[in-house]
């Protein structure tokens, strides 16, 4: 057998040694002689995994206890409705910072329970940088000011972000979660889908300060409903337990490799290597993204045509590196660099590059 350099941008590559774990694991959980997802969740063998990831979580991001932490059967769109319900009164106005698709998502999924208000937008220019702070256009009234921390699709990053007025700032970090250092206090709400840089798809991780959970928000039934997730410890029905221990084991694997500097570290290195190869190329390979708001996490990028798209994601297949085809919303290349790639997966990609342009430049 042998595992291929996955690129892919979500559900994305996991380590080898969470998925070996996992595997050595699966028929008996620790001498219970049944597989974890056989067990009850409110058994103590579940609660045990489910409290070890909250408190790993809480360490690899320094959470601090102002912010109570949710794991949810529902992935990012999901919790882009939610917000709106438990943190927006009817129709109140909320603040979008529009960096690529995925910001225009989050309004969509805001837009039935609350009034949309685009306080600044990159899109007339192609989403190819993020909008400076000092375009922010922020409503008074607003009931949360939302970012995108980092756009899949585009491969647009906000490298650091901005300090918001009296609303509280929410962010979408599905893909970029984990990827550095991070001051969470600086955040109302953190919000990921695990699929990209946490763990499987199938769950998904919220960040919320305690205060916030206090709002009235909008009527909806208690399962929708966050502060009473937080009470039931997430578990006011049945969660996805195996996506959850599987997040558990992940989370655990980022701490032993060395926590967030560490992956800070490789995702400079992997991003640096890949934009250096592009910009080397003599304009064979395009990234068109402003420098400072390229993301270190999705590096999508073109070639002269796309037939040679095309031609570069079979031949790139065949030399083992999978994922790579681009989103059909922007076409080309796109290389995803989460935690789980390794730097030599990188290195592979940059080496078929350069050598791929020697045989059809
Ligand atoms: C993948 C992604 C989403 C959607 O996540 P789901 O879990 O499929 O709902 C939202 N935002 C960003 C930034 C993403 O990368």
């Amino acid at each position: 057998m042998s595992r291929a350099f996955n690129f892919s941008a979500g559900p994305a590559a996991l380590p080898e040694a969470v998925l070996v774990r996992a595997r050595d694991e699966l028929l008996d959980w620790h001498g219970t002689g049944a597989s974890i997802v056989e067990l009850s969740h409110r058994g103590p063998e579940f609660m045990q995994v489910a409290a070890d990831t909250e408190a790993n979580l809480r360490t690899l991001l320094s959470i601090p206890d102002s912010h109570a932490v949710l794991f949810t059967a529902g992935g990012a769109t999901t919790q882009q409705a939610l917000m709106a319900l438990n943190f927006a009164t009817p129709g109140q106005a909320v603040d979008f910072v529009v960096s690529g698709h995925w910001s225009k998502v989050a309004m969509k999924q805001a837009a039935p329970y609350v009034d949309v208000r685009i306080a600044a937008s990159s899109e007339a220019g192609g989403f190819r940088d993020v909008p400076s702070r000092d375009e922010w256009k922020l409503s008074p009234d607003a009931a949360y000011v939302h970012v995108t921390a980092n756009e899949t699709i585009h491969g647009v990053e906000f490298r650091d972000i901005p300090v918001v007025g009296n609303a509280p700032l929410f962010a979408d970090f599905s893909s970029s979660i984990a990827s550095g250092p991070l001051d969470v206090s600086k955040f109302g709400l953190i919000y990921a889908g695990a699929q990209k840089n946490l763990g499987p798809v199938g769950v998904g991780v919220v960040i919320v300060r305690r205060d916030l959970l206090e709002r009235v928000g909008q009527p909806r039934a208690n399962i929708f409903n966050y502060a009473s997730q937080v009470a039931s410890d997430s578990m006011l029905n049945t969660p996805p337990t195996w996506n959850w221990y599987l997040l558990g084991l992940n989370v655990k694997w980022m701490l032993g490799e060395g926590g967030v500097a560490e992956f800070a570290r490789r995702s400079e290195r992997k991003s640096n290597a890949l934009y250096a190869a592009i910009d080397g190329s003599g304009g064979f390979y395009r990234n068109e993204v402003a420098a400072n708001a390229r993301s270190r996490m999705n590096v999508p990028f073109f070639l002269p045509d796309a037939e040679l798209d095309a031609r570069f994601v079979a031949e790139s297949r065949a030399a083992g590196m999978i994922g790579l085809k681009g989103h059909k919303a922007v076409g080309g290349i796109r290389a995803s660099l989460y935690n789980a790639v390794p730097v030599e997966a990188v290195d592979a990609l940059v080496g078929f590059m350069r050598d791929f342009q020697q045989r059809h430049g």
